[in-house]
């Protein structure tokens, strides 16, 4: 088989490429063994949000100290199987000091903003392009829950850094937020709103149609899985496949938890963790008790977001691996969160789900062309904001696959930054 560009992976980077790659007239072939946002990909059970001020990342000043905490609670919000210890050690100690100060965050959270700001109106304006805007709302607002005011003062460090960036972050009282959280537990007296922030309404669905949008323009899925590249004097000829090669002069990385094999044989060694989260959803329509802007409960660590097809309640980072069985007495946990933020809500169905946040150290996606195999292109390790990033890394990754001027400046997201 031939294509101009081989896409490696049906995950939100994948197909969000496969779309700038097909409207640029290119032809794409797209592998993945799975269906496109399929329930093996972190792009389907996700949280949904579109949050452009998702800019810090997730390791912060003095977190070190609660690492004998993280390996004695298996069950605690962050945990890291003990077993799993001594392979996680070097990413887990370059994670902790991307986070370990005020200067450092900054330094991050300026470079994520460059690829998340206006991520909510790309992502409208690509899914308006693909025939399902419904999929996405741009303007809902995104909120941050507090038990009180005191609370989201000890967790200012964050909402410091985002207002120095810009971005406009409301306080909201116990009275307005019970006016517009009408079915939140009162627990929860203080809130913070972002208006700029948008959210999908099917995450999974959104991939697939995305996909579907990339056929119609000539893209085509092949059920495979790639396994490596074969190159002619150091440029790319062919994607090696599990159905064979796919001759090509392009590829792009794009498998999320599991970029890095293929990463090393392009040229980079980029150290690459699963954060595994999980999810229960409530199915059922607009009638469910429930958020009506998507929540994150700050004390529980979860998100709460109504979807198109029910309530979901999303979070939780275990480091066990990408091979390792889910935990499904985590699944438990999120259904006690979401009872107890929204207690009118009947959990007792929620399906359950666990998935791999892609993630490097300092938590920015590596968007960089290899230097190994000229032609293959890196677009993966997203960690905890590769939907909202999404739209601007399809971009980026046809502007590196045409020669065009990437829009924003790539020197942050280089593979060899580590
Ligand atoms: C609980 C949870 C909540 C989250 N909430 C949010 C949120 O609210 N907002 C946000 O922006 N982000 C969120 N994220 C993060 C986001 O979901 C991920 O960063 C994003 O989905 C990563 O997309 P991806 O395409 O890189 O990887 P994936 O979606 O995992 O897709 C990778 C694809 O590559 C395929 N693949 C793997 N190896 C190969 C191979 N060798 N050949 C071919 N195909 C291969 C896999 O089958 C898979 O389909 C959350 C994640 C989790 C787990």
């Amino acid at each position: 088989m031939k294509a101009d560009v081989t896409v490696i992976g049906a995950g939100i980077i994948g197909v969000q490429s496969a779309v700038q790659l097909a409207e640029r007239g290119l032809k794409v072939v797209v592998v993945d063994p799975g269906p496109a946002g399929g329930q093996q990909a972190a792009s389907f059970g996700n949280a949904a949000w579109l949050s452009s001020h998702s800019v810090t990342p997730p390791a912060t000043p003095g977190v070190w100290k609660q690492v004998p905490k993280w390996l004695r609670d298996p069950l605690g919000p962050l945990a890291v199987r003990p077993a799993y210890l001594p392979k996680v050690l070097p990413w887990l100690l370059r994670y902790l000091a991307a986070g370990s100060t005020e200067a450092k965050l900054r330094r991050t959270a300026a470079e994520l903003r460059t690829l998340l700001i206006d991520a909510p109106r790309l992502h409208a304006d690509v899914a308006a392009r693909a025939g399902v805007p419904d999929l996405i709302d741009a303007n809902s607002g995104l909120m941050q829950a507090y038990r009180t005011r005191a609370a989201y003062e000890a967790d200012a460090m964050g909402w410091r850094i985002r207002r120095d960036l810009g971005i406009e972050c409301q306080e909201i009282e116990a009275e307005e937020l019970a006016r517009r959280q009408p079915d939140l537990s009162r627990d929860y007296g203080f809130a913070v709103f972002t208006p700029e922030a948008g959210q999908c309404r099917d995450p999974g669905a959104y991939c697939a149609a995305l996909l579907d949008y990339a056929v119609t323009l000539g893209a085509r899925h092949i059920a495979a899985r790639a396994t490596g590249f074969r190159a002619e004097g150091g440029k790319l000829a062919a994607v090696v496949t599990t159905q064979g090669e796919i001759e090509c002069t392009a590829a792009v990385i794009a498998s999320g938890a599991r970029s890095a094999d293929l990463a090393r044989l392009a040229g980079d060694k980029v150290p690459l963790e699963s954060e595994r989260g999980y999810h229960v959803t409530v199915e059922g329509g607009s009638n469910l008790p429930g958020p009506t802007t998507s929540v994150m409960i700050a004390d529980r660590k979860v998100v709460i977001t109504r979807l198109a097809t029910g309530v979901r309640c999303a979070g939780q980072v275990e480091i066990a691996g990408v091979d390792a069985e889910p935990d499904w007495r985590r699944a438990e946990i999120m259904r006690t969160h979401l009872a107890g933020a929204f207690p009118g809500l009947d959990v007792t169905d929620a399906q359950v789900w666990m998935g791999h946040r892609p993630s490097t150290p300092d938590g920015k996606p590596v968007i960089a062309k290899a230097r190994g195999v000229k032609g293959v292109v890196h677009c993966f390790g997203h960690g905890h904001v590769g939907l909202v990033g999404s739209a601007r890394s399809g971009r980026l990754v046809a502007q590196l696959v045409t020669g065009e001027a990437p829009e924003i400046d790539l020197t942050p997201f280089a593979a060899t930054r580590f």
